[in-house]
């Protein structure tokens, strides 16, 4: 790996001395090249749905007078246009929550409505696959951040859960205090689970193990990127545990919110 360097020569006073700045441009560079990655990713992905939608429309202008080939088209167009719609959604979530910006809205949490609004967000296409959502007791817990941004974070690896698992099987969520400070939301599933090789990357922007299985299931290979920008910025982390063919549990670990009388004396002002 070589380094970059910009150097700038600046004459120092009367007496003949310069003075030579060397700036460290490796991260500057290396930051850009991300930024042109994602960029050239961003446009590829949406590329896909939009060519697929135009020329979609023009078979159906071609077929105007097949009434069922128009009813199949116009179909496969509203799966595209819902496509293009969670990508361009998801792509809005991770501009908000990657930036080094604090939370904009920061105040108590219940976890019981987190967890109840995003199983009740994922329960028709756990149903639509035989699959049992259950979700454990949240025993009055709760933290501090932002409830849409962990509702999000926390439909995410449901959804994953759920797409990731074969018919039949059952997706389990569970809250425990993991010691004073932390508390630890896992999503457990009996899916394909994903090769250890892998598990570092499976939380980078589009990364996906299988793009094909992703695609087909309506992935935008945004979802776990999202995840852990959310933990990050709520001070928590999220952990994986893993293992091919058998399952996964995907775990948000945040810190609780104190169970201090001062807290609930002074309610946290909304931002
Ligand atoms: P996607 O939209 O593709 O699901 P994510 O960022 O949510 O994107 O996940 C990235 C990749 O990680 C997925 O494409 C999939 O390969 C893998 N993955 C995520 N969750 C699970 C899971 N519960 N079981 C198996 N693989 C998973």
């Amino acid at each position: 790996d070589s380094r970059w360097f910009a150097v700038r020569v600046a004459p120092l006073g009367t007496h003949g001395l310069v003075l030579v700045l060397a700036e460290d441009l490796t991260e500057l560079r290396r930051v850009e090249s991300i930024r042109r990655d994602f960029a050239a990713n961003v446009s590829h992905e949406l590329k896909t749905p939009v060519g697929a939608l135009l020329l979609l429309a023009e078979t159906i202008e071609g077929a105007a007078d097949d009434e069922e080939a128009v009813r199949r088209f116009s179909g496969r167009m509203q799966l595209e246009a819902a496509r293009l719609s969670s990508l361009v959604q998801d792509l809005i979530t991770l501009s908000h929550v990657q930036g080094d910006e604090p939370l904009a809205r920061d105040r108590p949490v219940a976890l019981d409505e987190v967890v109840a609004d995003a199983v009740d967000r994922c329960r028709m296409r756990a149903e639509s696959r035989s699959i049992e959502l259950a979700a454990g007791p949240t025993e009055g817990i709760r933290v501090r951040g932002d409830e849409e941004l962990l509702v999000t974070a926390l439909r995410n690896l449901v959804d994953n859960a759920v797409a990731y698992s074969p018919e039949g099987t059952r997706v389990a969520i569970s809250v425990r205090r993991s010691d004073d400070e932390f508390v630890e939301l896992s999503v457990t599933d009996q899916g394909i689970g994903i090769p250890e090789r892998e598990l570092e990357r499976i939380f980078e922007r589009f990364y996906r193990v299988d793009p094909a299985r992703s695609r087909q299931t309506g992935g935008t290979g945004l979802g776990l990127a999202i995840v852990k920008h959310v933990a990050t910025k709520h001070g928590g982390e999220v952990i994986v545990w893993s293992r091919e063919g058998s399952g996964s549990t995907f775990t948000l670990r945040l810190p609780l919110l104190p169970e201090d009388p001062r807290v609930t004396e002074n309610p946290v002002q909304e931002a």
